[in-house]
Parts: structure tokens; sequence; C-alpha cells
């Protein structure tokens, strides 16, 4: 089976065969029985709606020998040689590989003779957007006094690029995505007359698949068609489509809350390791979370709703929403996967609120963020003033730096590093605090080449030598108080007062 010929085969060859237009149709069946057809249309709509079809099926309505109601006969001498593209008086141009001035005029030189087998000229311009300025100019001319025997149907996946001048000549139609539903039910139709047969699950997932687009669907039916043999099953087009069963998400999801963490990155690398796209896991968590969204939105316990409130699923999916734009350029994708896992426990610990931000309220504390890192530059100057060493606040001033070397060297560390802050310094050691719930991270971080790789960074952003002691927020640190360990004095605290009185001398302001 080559490439599109399902699609070509049950191509639908009527209005009444249209899957999910139902809007369209009775539109142009009402005009064509009322012999009041456009002489423009504008079709526009994702790709892989119809529109080509329905552009086909209005030039046979047009020609066909004997309508019927206004659907063609497919039968006529016109409307056979329409369905196969031989009929002289229906022209289709790609706009898209021929997007220039030539073919248009071209077109236009051609309007004026009458057609040569059926009553009336059809042009079908496809993907119309695509055209250049020029020929723009050249259709408009031919839009603005159409002869009486000549339609235009223009087709486009993105209505907003085509110029209003052209558009405000055309009766717009507006193909919507067709929905899973009607997907299903097509896909269906197309098995039993291929005299095969698929499991629901499996039909539900090419239609989700597909997006609202019929030809995809139909595309992704035929890979599969041709990679079984007998019935379709759910798994055949989970391996086609790289998607996890959805029970296997769950479950990890499940283990990530619970704290479960080896077992959930565990089932995680089984699942990569069996082809299982991380943009799929990804997806199908946030189909879940939305509908343990839903079932808590109306107070009702569904299997999915069972383990998580309304606050919690808003929580976890923003989690999702931050990793996925992430995921795309993200070269070690398991691992970001895993820091998902992580932040699902992370985000649901009571204990950690108030210290994990997610990033929906990122905007919201900006402003205070920015306020801290004035504070926090005039505190480096003044403590870089009172001792020689680097301070904690120094320290904290650089960290992104130190972040960014570590990042050069190994993504993995940096990553590990991400959700922990510098707390205290002393001559010799660097106190890293890891907020609760994080303890695996700590842990990881832990290992002497980890640790090798961070200490290197820190010498050569900080230009001293310092050991690493990662801790958890709350432990104790050094042998004393950290703020008395930064230098051989008590470092300036740089409270509002004195920071005021700073910026004033420079000129500055709070921002
Ligand atoms: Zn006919």
């Amino acid at each position: 089976m080559t490439q599109g010929t399902l699609y070509r085969k049950y191509r639908s060859q009527g209005f009444s065969e249209l899957v999910g237009q139902e809007v369209i149709r009775t539109v142009l069946l009402n005009a064509l029985k009322a012999g009041e057809a456009s002489h423009a249309y504008l079709l526009s709509g994702p790709r892989g709606t119809g529109k080509t079809s329905t552009a086909r099926i209005l030039a046979k309505a047009l020609n066909c020998e004997q309508p019927m109601q206004g659907e063609p006969c497919n039968r006529c001498r016109l409307c056979q040689k329409i369905t196969v593209g031989q009929c002289v008086d229906v022209l289709e141009v790609d706009a898209a590989s021929n997007r220039g001035i030539d073919e248009i005029r071209n077109l236009r030189e051609q309007l004026h003779f009458q057609p040569m087998e059926g009553r009336c000229k059809v042009y079908i311009i496809d993907e119309v957007h695509m055209l250049t300025d020029a020929a723009f100019n050249a259709l408009l001319k031919t839009l603005e006094e159409p002869p009486a025997h000549v339609y235009f149907c223009l087709a486009t996946t993105d209505a907003q690029k085509v110029p209003v001048t052209i558009s405000s000549r055309c009766q717009r139609l507006y193909f919507r995505k067709i929905t899973a539903a009607d997907i299903v039910l097509h896909l269906q139709a197309v098995l039993q007359k291929e005299g095969r047969q698929a499991e629901s699950e499996a039909l539900d997932m090419l239609s989700q698949a597909a997006d609202g687009g019929l030809r995809d669907a139909l595309s992704l039916l035929e890979q599969a068609l041709t990679v079984t043999e007998k019935n379709i099953q759910a798994a055949d087009i989970r391996r086609l489509l790289g998607v996890p069963a959805a029970a296997a998400a769950q479950a990890m999801l499940t283990q990530a809350v619970a704290g479960n963490l080896s077992q959930a990155y565990a089932s995680l690398a089984e699942l990569l390791g069996q082809g299982v796209q991380a943009a799929e896991l990804l997806k199908q968590w946030v189909v879940q979370l939305t509908q343990a969204l839903q079932h808590a939105g109306h107070n009702k316990s569904g299997e999915q709703a069972q383990h998580f409130s309304l606050a919690q699923a808003l929580t976890l999916l923003d989690v999702c929403f931050d990793i996925d734009k992430r995921l795309r350029w993200h070269e070690d994708k398991q691992l970001l996967l895993e820091l998902t896992l992580a932040k699902f426990h992370v985000a649901l610990q009571p204990a950690s609120t108030a210290q994990y931000v997610v990033p929906s309220v990122q905007d919201a504390v900006q402003s205070a963020q920015v306020k801290e890192k004035v504070k926090e530059e005039v505190k480096v100057k003044v403590e870089g003033l009172v001792s020689g060493n680097p301070s904690l606040a120094e320290i904290k001033h650089r960290w992104k730096d130190v972040l960014s070397a570590v990042r050069q060297v190994k993504m993995r560390i940096y990553m590990l590093l991400c959700e922990a802050e510098p707390v205290a310094v002393d001559q010799s050691t660097l106190w890293l605090a890891y907020h609760s719930g994080n303890s695996f991270l700590k842990e990881q971080i832990k290992e002497p080449e980890h640790m090798a790789v961070v200490e290197q960074a820190i010498e050569r952003v900080m230009g001293q030598k310092l050991k690493l002691k990662p801790v958890m927020q709350g432990e104790a640190v050094g042998a004393a108080p950290p703020v008395e360990q930064t230098g051989e004095k008590a470092p300036v605290e740089a409270d509002d007062h004195s920071a005021q009185r700073i910026l004033e001398v420079f000129n500055g302001k709070f921002v």
C-alpha cells in the first residue's frame, strides 16, 4: 500500500460524504439548489479537514449532467472525469509550489475562453496564502469581474495571510477540526470496506493523534494496517505513535507523588527503552491531570481523580507545562523527565509549599525578586570592603556563573545543582542546602566525581578553592552560625536602611 492510498480511495465524492462539516454542506447544497453558487469561495481551516475535497465536489456539482438536489451524480461523463482529474475545465493550482505571477497570468488569459467540456470552469487554488504579492494583484483583477462561467475555490490553512482585498471578494467557508468521534466513525467505515478490524481503543488513539485532520488519521491507519496482520490492537498503535499505555503513565505519576522515585525512574527507563516518546509521556500526564482537574471541579471521584484535589492537579499541571517548554530542545530527555517526576513529589509536599515556586506564580514574585537583587548587589559591595575572602553574598551573587560553568561540563550535574542554594561559607567550605523533599538530589550530588566538577567550577568563578558540603535546609552548617564565618569581621547587613543610603550616594533607586 503506497502512502496516501486510503485517503485517495475513500475521498468524499459527494457533499453527503463530507466528514464533520455539516454547516458547509448545508450552505453549499442550498446555494446549488437555488442556482446561486458564489463565483468565489475562500475555504479556510486546518489541514486534512476536507477543503480540497469540497472544492472538487463543488466543481462536479456545477458541471454535473444530472445533479440531484445539488449533489453531483458521480455517474455522468463529467463527474467521472473530474473525479479522476481529467477534466480540462477544472484546474488545480498548488500555490505552495507555483507561487509566481506567471501561473496567475496564464490563468487569467484562459478565463475568457468558454469551457470546453462542461458548463463552467472551476479554478481551485490550494494554499492560496502562499502566492506572491504580484500574483495576488493579478488574481484580484480576475476576482473583481469574473466571467459568468468561471468559479474560484481558494483554499488555505492560514487565512490571516490572505489579503483582505481578496478575502472580501469571496464567500468564506470555515472548516473546523473534525471531532475525534467523527474520525473514529469514518475509520470504522473504512476498515469495514477493507475487511479489517481494530480495537476501539486503537481507533481512539489514532483519532487523538490526528488532531482533527482526517487525512492524517487515514495515513496513520494505513501505517497500522501495514504493520499488523489481523486485528489492529491498541498496543500496535502505541508502538506506532510512541505513546505509553495510560496505566503505565498513571502508575509512574502515582509512584512519584508518593515519593517512590527509584521505582518511578525504573519504570521511566523501561518505557523509554521500549520506544515511548518523552513528549507523548508528558502529554499523557497532562491528559490524566486534566481529567483529575475536571473530576475534582465537579466534585466527583473518578478513577483518575481519586488521588488529587483541584489545587494538587493544578500544581502538577504547572510542573508539566514548565517541562514541556524545555523538552523540545533538551538533549537528555530522560533526565528531564526524572526531574519532572521528582518535582511531582516535591510540589505536593506540605512542608515545601512555601519554598517551591511553581512557574505560574513566578511573575507575581518577580518584582520582589528584583528588589532583593538590588539589595544583594549592595550587600556584596559592602562586604567586599570589609573582607578579602568571598562572602556568602558574593557567592550567591555569582552563583549563576558557577551553575553555567557546571552546565558546560555536564548537564546532569547542573540539573542536580539547580534545586540547591549556597547558605554558608567559611575559609575552606561552602554549604549548599536543598529544600525538603529534594534529599535524593542531595545524595546524588554527593558522588565524588559530581562534587569535583562543582568544586572546580567554584574555583574557576570565585578564584578560591572551597570544599562543597551539601545539606538539607534547616540542618546545622559549619561549626558556628554561617554569618559569622564569612570573614574576619561579621559582614555588614545591608538592611533596607543602609542599602537606601548607598543608593542615595549613587543616585539610584529601588525598582
Ligand atoms: Zn454527474
